[in-house]
């Protein structure tokens, strides 16, 4: 049997080991040291934007302090994009608020502007503008920042970006994550860099990065003996898992080009493919680090649905991944309110993520293309 071709796997540099070794040297093993000083200040660095980033234990955990520091708290609103992994979701109810889901639209598959906007004027109406907006960038896209800067803008609400799979990505020249109020990233294990877990939050003052990082280290007051006034939490990054991101911010623009290429080697493969389109970005406005490549796949015209292309590529050995199922379709959220049409939902039920490694070798793109076109 052939090696397993996964979606997204860990894909070291190299220099990874030397950071780690130098933590041990130094015995700075622990949730401070010169790694996470210098994790950060790479990640300031090339988000750009004046942005001033705290590295944490996850990307859920960034979310979740940046929905405390917008002041986010119990019976609160918040808006999120349907389509979505549920860690965008989960922490906006650990602050006991409400979620309200918003369908995509069909160019980026992020939140829809305008539905996004008619749920704002249907919360001001029942009394209660929402407090924050979260925005994802789905698979490396962009959302359509302009738009949706300008409605939370507009009506004064804080804008979350969870950049969690758009580490480089830009729209219009801008680095996602720099966007909003806040940002996040994270460096799970299958992310495009990875430093086995990890997150960080990009803010925009260095005073809301000093907060984040007191909440994170649980809220300790200036004093020599602990003392609180506040609950806090223990989301910091170790130094350990710093010293992993600094070696794989090395890599980043490289892997981000190799996953550019495998897009482009998917989009060459269904061409010629009727019913088939491969995702990819609206305008040049948009720079996708296409995390993982996706295809739609319409059954009227191929006669297959993504679920016996996906089973078929299973019994080669390659995984492959049906899209991110809406939250407002999610057992855990069903008395959430919606709003939107099918983009979405209609999204989910026919579309599939394709292996998109950095580290794909050209054997691997070779069996790939064998399994389609003998499945086609
Ligand atoms: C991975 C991911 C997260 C969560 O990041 P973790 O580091 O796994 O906590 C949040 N949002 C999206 C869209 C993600 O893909």
């Amino acid at each position: 049997m052939n090696t397993k071709i996964w979606l997204s796997s860990p894909h070291m540099g190299g220099t990874e080991q030397k950071y780690v070794q130098e933590a041990f040297d130094t015995n700075w093993v622990s949730p401070l040291g010169t790694n996470v000083n210098g994790f950060e200040e790479d990640l300031e660095k090339y988000v750009g934007s004046n942005s001033h980033v705290a590295c944490l234990s996850s990307g859920t955990s960034a979310l979740h302090l940046a929905l405390i520091l917008a002041d986010v708290q119990q019976d609160d609103k918040v808006i999120c994009q349907s389509m979505t992994f549920s860690a965008s979701a989960n922490p906006i109810v650990y602050q006991k608020a409400a979620p309200i889901f918003i369908d995509s639209e069909k160019e980026t598959w992020n939140m829809c502007p305008v539905h996004l906007e008619a749920a704002i004027k249907d919360c001001i109406t029942k009394g209660k503008k929402p407090k924050a907006i979260v925005v994802v960038h789905l698979y490396g896209m962009p959302a359509k920042m302009k738009e949706i800067a300008a409605i939370a803008a507009t009506y004064d609400i804080t804008l979350i970006e969870d950049a969690a799979e758009a580490i480089g990505s830009t729209y219009k020249g801008q680095k996602c994550g720099a966007f909003g109020a806040f940002g996040i990233f994270s460096f799970n294990g299958n992310k495009i860099i990875t430093t086995s877990s990890g997150g960080a939050l990009v803010c925009k003052t260095a005073a809301s990065k000093q907060r984040a990082i007191y909440l994170a280290t649980q809220a300790r007051d200036n004093a020599a003996h602990y003392q609180h006034s506040e609950i806090g939490y223990n989301y910091r990054m170790s130094n350990i898992v710093a010293g992993i991101g600094r070696g794989q911010m090395e890599v980043l623009d490289k892997h981000i080009g190799y996953r550019r290429k495998n897009n482009q080697f998917y989009q060459a493969l269904f061409k010629d493919v009727a019913g088939i389109t491969v995702f990819k970005e609206p305008t040049s406005a948009f720079f996708s680090n296409h995390w993982l490549s996706a295809i739609v796949i319409d059954e009227q015209i191929t006669g297959f649905s993504r679920e016996e292309l996906r089973l078929s590529l299973e019994k080669a050995n390659i995984e492959s991944r049906p899209l991110w199922k809406p939250m407002h379709l999610q057992p855990v959220f069903k008395d959430c309110s919606y709003f939107g049409a099918t983009v979405s939902e209609d999204l989910f039920q026919s579309g599939l993520c394709l292996p998109s490694g950095s580290n794909l070798t050209t054997y691997d793109l070779d069996r790939i293309k064998e399994a389609i076109n003998n499945f086609l």
